[in-house]
């Protein structure tokens, strides 16, 4: 008999495949959950290929413990997919494909559990015709039984039976009379979570460029890149909604992905979602995010693989979501960097997006009111098409005004500003709380002030295990540390010269809610960020409160800024934005042009004027000139033009090494010998090696970091050289941690 044996990956940093004996009864095959055998303990792992020789000396190989039958196999284009990924990002197929599945399907022990699903049982038509006339009158319980049978898509043998004690002998009847049959097995029915939406609005008439967009995506045949560029408030949540809706209906099997930035907006995505397709079943539409429970992750995830759900509505990590019928991708606000893990696999959930329709030959469509470079280029080469919405799809709404606080003037002027507040936009303030609007402030700081020190010696709250100021956290009585963790009590004197007298200096979110209090009285006043929302589904409520007119000026970080529909918010107030303008990183003047646009579109969208104040010592700065004229293009066109003469991104590729030692030294002189190391190795010699470089928060939690940038005008050589890397790298000694970053976006 010839001997099988599988190639595994398994969650190790090892670019590699491992050889197993197979001798399980059924066949194996690609793309199937096996348990094996991995140094001391027992791992999970997915078969990549079968071959019937190996390398690897008999004694040496083990036996596969055992297949997950509960799970149909991953698809050849799902490894192929997580192929890339790890090629692309530099790591190994195991440590992409395993931590891309729920935890409980990565735990053996779990599956028998996991897939314990209960039959369920559906009506057919014949049964309807005979139930439940053809029961004895009095027999109760049988009759509850169909009328349970009659309400539902589907019911569970344990509901079954909680009805009639016999209801299992009962359905072996009726299953063999053809009454009743199985039904498929349901993954998400035991959610509760988002109830059945109520009666269906009647849809808004699209706009003439809505349903240009919409009938563009909806006969875009193969693999289309659309970038769907269009203002705030343009409606472009409902030409997702009008596409999803024609592929859904020509399709009945077909699924569709919908990323979204944050955590925060899924609720209101799947909300939406729920009531245009309330005639789909609950399961049909799954949300996918890290905000979910374990058993609830794994349900969701099931279902996408199964193809019971049509609608995946999900987080970055969603992008790696096993879906055998994906036919559609949508990634709103694709220009949004929460978009890239920031650890782990390194990767962009919107540059995979894209080769994922390119693969299946699908359209993708990447929407937002500032694309970022990276697209928009792509769409100024004709390589994406564009479809743009130039206007606010509510027909009253305008895009609001926007207003430049000269500060510099104001202090020229001697008109008072109160705790970095200027008059005009208290009065702004006043004035809206007196007509019943509401107002957003928005400075991108948290805590108390970011500075406490002490003017006698110069002393200034510092972490004591990171180069980072402790900021100052007022309601929490703690200095805090934004890097680490590292909290403590707040002195009552300098522990440097004992002066009494230490101050706060700067401004964050919690100072600013203090004096907006203060400045306009009686105003109810909340704070959104991310020490407000601490526990889970506090900002959810938040929100809601927002939402319900509970609140006349929401203060907050740019968790306030993402994509809610805020109906009436007229003011947007926006405070120290200047510190972004001379960032040393290049991304940072796209990133602020992006994060004032996305708040300024707050307001203003439902028919009442909006108005944006932005508070800056720079009005003439061109970046405020051209948000003031709300002139993306402009903007984009003007700053793509200065990352071409100045060779960066998107007309070079970039990576980045970056070490952590016990030491600064150890760092640099980790990535001095990568660095020389690289220099000989093919495709090299199109690339260009950086000095390396401490980060400018050099030392967190004790760790001192440092980067080496590599740039080259070829991707494929730049990949060809840092693949031959690999090796070398892992052979370094000398530093506690090292990763490569693809296409990093912080440099
Ligand atoms: P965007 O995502 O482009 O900022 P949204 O999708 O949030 O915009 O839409 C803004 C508002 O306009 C929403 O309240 C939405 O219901 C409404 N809207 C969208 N399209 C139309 C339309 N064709 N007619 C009327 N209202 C619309
Ligand atoms: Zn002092
Ligand atoms: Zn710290």
């Amino acid at each position: 008999m010839t001997e099988v044996f599988v190639r595994v990956a398994v969650d190790q940093p090892l670019a590699v495949l491992f050889d197993y004996r197979y001798a399980l009864p059924d066949a194996p095959v690609v793309g199937t959950l096996v348990q094996v055998p991995f140094g001391r303990r027992d791992v999970v792992g997915l078969i990549c290929e079968i071959a019937y020789s190996s390398d690897v000396p008999a004694a040496k190989l083990r036996n596969v413990t055992s297949i997950c039958n509960g799970c149909a196999p991953l698809s050849e284009a799902w490894i192929a997919l997580a192929s890339f990924a790890a090629d692309y990002y530099q790591r190994g197929l195991g440590e992409v494909a395993l931590p891309a599945l729920p935890q409980a399907l990565r735990d053996a022990s779990r599956w028998d559990r996991l897939f314990a699903v209960e039959p369920r049982y559906r009506l057919l038509d014949q049964g309807r015709a005979h139930l439940p006339d053809a029961l004895p009158a009095r027999a109760s319980a049988l009759r509850r039984l169909a009328d349970a049978l009659a309400e539902a898509p589907s019911l569970g043998l344990s509901d079954a039976r909680a009805l009639h004690p016999k209801a299992s002998a009962t359905f072996e009847d009726w299953l063999s009379r053809g009454w009743i049959d199985l039904a498929a097995p349901d993954f998400t029915e035991t959610d509760t979570g988002t109830p059945a939406p109520t009666a269906t609005a009647t849809l808004p008439v699209l706009t003439a460029e809505q349903r240009d967009a919409v009938d563009a995506i909806a006969q875009a045949q193969g693999f289309a890149p659309f970038l769907l560029h269009g203002v705030t408030g343009s409606g472009k949540t409902e030409v997702y909604l009008h596409a999803l809706a024609a592929l859904l209906a020509e399709r009945p099997d077909a699924q569709a992905l919908v990323l979204v930035p944050e955590i925060n907006l899924t609720p209101q995505f799947e909300a939406a979602f729920r009531a245009r397709f309330a005639a789909l079943a609950h399961g049909s539409i799954v949300t996918m995010h890290s905000g979910l429970a374990e058993g609830e992750r794994a349900r969701h995830w099931l279902a996408a693989h199964t193809g019971s759900a049509r609608i995946v509505l999900g987080t970055r990590l969603a992008i790696l979501a096993s879906m055998p019928k994906l036919a559609m991708i949508v990634v709103d606000e694709e220009h949004d960097p929460a978009y890239k893990q920031q650890e782990g696999l390194r990767y962009s959930a919107r540059d995979l997006a894209v080769y994922r329709a390119k693969q299946l030959g699908i359209p993708a469509v990447l929407g937002s009111a500032t694309p970022s470079l990276e697209t928009w280029w792509q769409a100024e080469q004709g390589r994406y098409t564009r479809l743009t919405l130039t206007r606010r799809a509510v027909a009253e709404a305008a895009l609001p005004t926007v207003k430049l606080i000269d500060l510099e003037e104001e202090r020229r002027r001697g008109r008072a500003s109160v705790e970095g507040l200027a008059g005009p936009l208290i009065a702004a303030l006043k004035t809206r709380v007196e007509r019943g609007e509401q107002s957003l402030v928005f400075l991108n700081r948290r805590g108390y002030a970011p500075i406490l020190s002490c003017d006698a010696c110069g002393w200034v709250a510092g972490c004591p295990r990171c180069s980072a100021y402790a900021v100052l956290h007022k309601p929490e009585r703690a200095l805090r540390c934004h890097h680490c963790g590292w909290e403590s009590r707040i002195p009552k004197s300098c522990p440097e010269c004992g002066n009494i007298d230490i101050a706060p200096m700067g401004r964050g979110t919690q100072r600013v809610e203090e004096t907006l209090a203060n400045v306009v009285p009686g105003a109810r006043v909340l704070r959104i960020d991310a020490d407000s929302t601490r526990r889970k589904g506090s900002a959810q409520a938040l929100f809601s409160d927002v939402h319900a007119g509970e609140v006349d000026i929401l203060v907050g970080t740019q968790m306030i800024a993402k994509g809610h529909d805020f109906r009436r918010v007229t003011l947007v107030g926006v405070l120290n934005a200047d510190t972004a303008l001379f960032s040393h990183d290049f991304r940072a003047s796209e990133r602020l042009f992006a994060q004032l646009t996305q708040v300024s579109g707050r307001a203003g969208r439902a028919g009442l004027p909006g108005e944006v104040m932005i508070q800056t010592r720079y009005p003439r700065h061109a970046l405020y000139q051209a948000l003031s004229r709300q002139d993306y293009v402009g903007f984009a066109n003007s700053t793509l033009s200065e990352r071409r003469d100045a060779c960066l991104p998107p007309f070079v590729y970039q990576a980045m090494l970056r070490a952590e030692g016990r030491t600064l030294e150890a760092a640099l002189g980790f990535l001095a010998e990568a660095a020389a190391a690289f220099a000989p190795l093919p495709g090299a010699e199109r690339v260009t090696v950086y000095d390396a470089v401490p980060l400018t928060i050099v030392k967190v939690f004790n760790v001192h970091r440092a980067q080496l940038l590599l740039e080259s005008g070829s991707r494929a050589a730049l990949q060809t050289a840092l693949h031959a890397w690999q090796p070398v790298l892992r052979s370094l000694r000398g530093v506690l941690r090292w990763n490569v970053e693809v296409d990093p976006l912080d440099v």
